[in-house]
């Protein structure tokens, strides 16, 4: 441990640093109030005792200036030596940043006891912060956690349900397309029940690490919706460049060939459907998340492992029908 001790008078400063010295204390030794700031700076002390009556800038100065320089979390203990008895003279030392007093001439026994508790509370502080990074790193994994699914590691459903509305309400204000895909594993039921569900389980990782890997804009996101289901949103992007994601989601997987004897092409597949809308009030937005199902559904009926598009507006029909 290091004590900086700012003195001006040399043979108080002498005395001070044997005392420290005894106690096993490193003493580091400034004549003034801009020595002392320089040490400060410099050295880091552990602890700062701290004449009050200095030339030039006197010791609240110093201490104002030294809590100035520390860093957010940062933290040394200031004791002032002083032959400054007054009650106010305390009280403006405190309010300067200082942490304690001790009144001149200093008794080895109140130096070693105070030394002491400086160091406690320096330990316990320490411990606090370690204990507070430790909670904002848990926080900040509990936070990446509910977001993201736990078997395939892309976004989970409560994700993708936060980034539609965002997304949504983004293009609204901007102006822009906003498309949303639905894509489903084709005959997956057989593939677990021919492969098992442990294998089924790896098939999704492999699809959803597929898919993602066709995403090309930051903003753009896959989420595991449930099941074998996926949803990709992807903002600012008309139909045609939705069908090019989409084309390539379906085509990544298939060129995965991942076998599977009882589906139509012999490896696993996905069905997509795309739907593409301009924004307009939030009332509409479960018609995009409709007609991207129904072409969905449709890309099933007419032999799956294909893109179909369906059209917001004719959900916004059949609804009112
Ligand atoms: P279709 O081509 O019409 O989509 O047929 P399908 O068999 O894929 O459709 P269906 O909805 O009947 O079956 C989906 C299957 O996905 C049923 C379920 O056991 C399986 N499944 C859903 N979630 C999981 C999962 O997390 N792991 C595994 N292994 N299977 C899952
Ligand atoms: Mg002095
Ligand atoms: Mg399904
Ligand atoms: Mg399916």
């Amino acid at each position: 441990m290091r004590a900086l001790v700012i003195e001006d008078t040399a043979t108080n400063l002498a005395v001070y640093c044997h005392l420290l010295e005894r106690i096993g204390i490193e003493p580091i030794q400034a004549r003034d109030g801009p020595a002392g700031i320089a040490c400060f700076q410099e050295m880091r002390p552990d602890l700062i005792l701290l004449d009050v009556v200095l030339p030039g800038i006197d010791g609240f100065e110093v201490a104002r200036r030294i809590r100035a320089m520390e860093k957010p979390g940062e933290w040394t203990p200031i004791i002032f030596l002083t032959s400054l008895a007054k009650d106010e003279d305390l009280e403006r030392g405190i309010e300067a940043g200082g942490d304690d007093y001790l009144f001149k001439p200093v008794s080895e026994v109140v130096l070693s006891a105070k030394v002491r508790a400086m160091q406690r509370i320096v330990q316990m502080r320490q411990s606090l912060l370690v204990l507070t990074r430790k909670l904002d790193e848990a926080n900040r994994e509990l936070t990446r956690l509910s977001a993201v699914d736990g078997l395939t590691g892309i976004a989970n459903r409560r994700q993708f349900d936060e980034a539609l509305l965002r997304e949504w309400r983004r293009c609204q204000r901007g102006g822009t397309p906003l498309a949303l895909l639905m894509c489903d594993v084709d005959s997956f039921k057989q593939y677990n029940d021919n492969y098992g569900h442990q294998a089924g389980d790896e098939c999704l990782k492999a699809v959803a690490g597929l898919l993602q890997g066709q995403l090309r804009r930051p903003a753009d996101i896959v989420a595991r919706y449930g099941g074998e289901e996926f949803a990709a949103i992807l903002p600012d992007t008309g139909l045609e460049g939705a069908l090019l994601v989409a084309e390539a989601m379906r085509s990544a997987v298939r060129g995965h060939a991942m076998t599977h004897e009882n589906s139509a092409a012999g490896v696993v597949t996905v069905s997509i459907g795309v739907a593409v809308t301009q924004p307009q009030q939030a009332e509409d937005l479960p018609r995009l998340i409709g007609a991207a199902d129904w072409a969905l559904y449709e890309a099933k009926r007419l032999g799956r492992n294909r893109v179909q598009v369906g059209d917001p507006s004719a959900v916004r029909e059949r609804s009112k029908a």
